[in-house]
């Protein structure tokens, strides 16, 4: 008898704690499809404001033919910048869905850090022609140990840090490029700019989806606010870490991230980073 209570008890404790399990996994489940909604909904928004100013300015050039020149000039171009906007958005959009959902395939190689440094300067360069820029510094010594990372990537995390750079810093203030090596494993580049800077408490928070300090100013400044979670999850690809540091507003910004140095088990040669 005191066996068969035994097990009993023990059958109801497995039973109980199965129960638990799938409460647990009922939650987990809920939790997802959240997130999953909200990210619908955030995604939504984010493109139903650039499509609603493509209408109007079409309304207006279909239903006013005596429209001036100038004016219809105006419409036709903030047509085209939110267009534009959207193409950017829906891009980064499957970039970070690509990444998150573990399906790049990433092409692990050795990289002399210093070339990209240089290609993703000659790429932020092409990019703003035109338009002064800040002064950048460029740092990165010569003869830095290999690293191991995807050049791809590498290049384009390296350029969109210095784009933001570019974007928050005055023609007067400076960005600079360094590399330093905290342990023998792993160096770390930063890029530190002179610029706006980031309040303290928000210095996570820019890494998020969607995050941009100026909210109704965004499309001023340009960008999808994107571009840090990006980044976030190709350093995440390498084995690295990504934090921005700031003293406050107004007196500079300064991102790092992680890469680790090319082990024994990589090929000898360098390979050439290229262009996304
Ligand atoms: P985007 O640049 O497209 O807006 P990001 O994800 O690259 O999106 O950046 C998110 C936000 O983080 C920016 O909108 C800005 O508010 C802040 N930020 C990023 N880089 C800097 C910087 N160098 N200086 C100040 N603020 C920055």
């Amino acid at each position: 008898l005191v066996n068969a209570i035994a097990t009993q008890i023990g059958v109801a404790l497995i039973q109980a704690e199965a129960y638990a399990n799938l409460q647990d996994l009922n939650e987990q489940l809920e939790a997802l499809d959240r997130t999953r909604s909200n990210l619908v909904a955030i995604t939504g928004h984010e493109l139903r404001t650039p499509l609603s100013t493509i209408q109007v300015c079409l309304e207006s050039l279909a239903s006013e033919p005596d429209m001036s020149p100038e004016l219809r000039q105006v419409m036709l171009n903030t047509a085209l910048e939110d267009a534009e906007r959207m193409r950017k958005l829906v891009q980064d959009f499957l970039t970070l869905s690509q990444l998150e959902s573990g399906r790049v395939e990433w092409n692990i190689e050795a990289l002399d850090l210093q070339e990209c440094v240089e290609l993703s300067l000659s790429n932020v360069r092409a990019r703003h022609k035109g338009t002064a820029l800040p002064k950048i510094e460029n740092h990165v010594k010569d003869e830095l140990p290999l690293v191991r990372a995807d050049g791809e990537w590498l290049v384009e995390v390296l350029a969109k840090l210095l784009d933001n750079a570019c974007k928050f810093t005055s023609q007067e203030g400076k960005i600079t490029l360094e590399v330093s090596s905290q342990t023998p494993y792993q160096l770390e580049v930063t890029v530190a700019d002179t610029g706006r800077g980031i309040e303290p408490k928000r210095l996570e928070t820019v890494f998020d989806r969607f995050y941009q300090e100026e909210g109704a100013l965004r499309r001023s400044a340009g960008g999808t606010g994107l571009g840090l979670a990006i980044c976030r999850q190709i350093v995440r690809g390498w084995g690295g870490k990504i934090w921005a540091e700031s003293q406050g507003k107004d007196h500079g910004s300064q991102f790092h991230f992680t890469i680790p140095i090319y082990g024994d088990q990589m090929p000898k040669e360098p390979s050439q980073p290229t262009m996304r």
